[in-house]
């Protein structure tokens, strides 16, 4: 198997200084989890964080939240921060900037519409990881902040075992990463498996997990 590029790249990090990958802060890791809300996995992904009092960041997809209103509020509840991550999960290199920022407002407006005073900042994360330069131009305009990653877990590829899911999060990440995780039926197997194994492992050397 080819190797996996787990840790983003340090050249597009240097081209993009203001797309966020890490937080500089003591002992801490920041847990993300994209394209949810869904109720298969969703709730024990909010398990498992209570068991450890770690918060997170969702990087929701409309079209979830809309389907599944109560898991979303769910995870309101819990007091985990909230991102965008688009309303119809657009691949941003195959689509038009007007219909891919388009798509981004149309999410955000669902967001403001249903919690009118918002809790949290406003956060994108590109599907794919995929955004020409003009979209990430057009919606940083409008206010938004582009968080890409540090880490990436591979928990969404069915092609990779869980055992090296795991291991692609404790081997990389450090203080103040960004981790990628999804709470999605397709990373399901993957996630269940490593993602009680990463909270244990950062708990125990005394790491705290924040939302961003
Ligand atoms: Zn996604």
């Amino acid at each position: 198997m080819n190797r996996l590029l787990v840790k983003y790249p340090s050249v597009l990090r240097w081209f993009y200084p203001d797309r966020i990958t890490r937080i500089e802060n003591p002992k801490s890791i920041y847990l993300t989890f994209d394209d949810g809300p869904v109720p298969e996995i969703t709730p024990w992904v909010l398990d498992q964080l209570r068991e450890y009092k770690a918060k997170a960041t969702f990087f929701c997809i409309g079209e979830n939240i809309k389907k599944n209103p109560e898991v979303f509020q769910q995870v309101i509840s819990e007091g985990h921060a909230i991102g965008n991550h688009s309303f119809y999960h657009l691949n941003g290199w195959k689509t038009s900037t007007s219909k891919y920022v388009h798509d981004v407002l149309s999410t955000e407006d669902l967001l403001s519409k249903k919690y009118p005073v918002k809790p949290f900042p406003k956060l994108f994360r590109p599907p794919f990881g995929k955004i020409k330069n003009s979209q990430a131009r057009k919606l940083s305009k409008e206010g938004f902040k582009i968080v890409m990653w540090d880490v990436i877990s591979w928990d969404f590829d069915n092609n990779v075992q869980k055992e090296t899911c795991y291991k692609n999060v404790v081997e990389n990440a450090s203080e103040g990463s960004l981790i990628v995780f999804h709470d999605s039926r397709k990373a399901s197997k993957n996630l269940r498996y490593a993602l009680p194994k990463v909270l244990k492992y950062f708990s125990e050397k005394g790491y705290e997990f924040r939302s961003i």
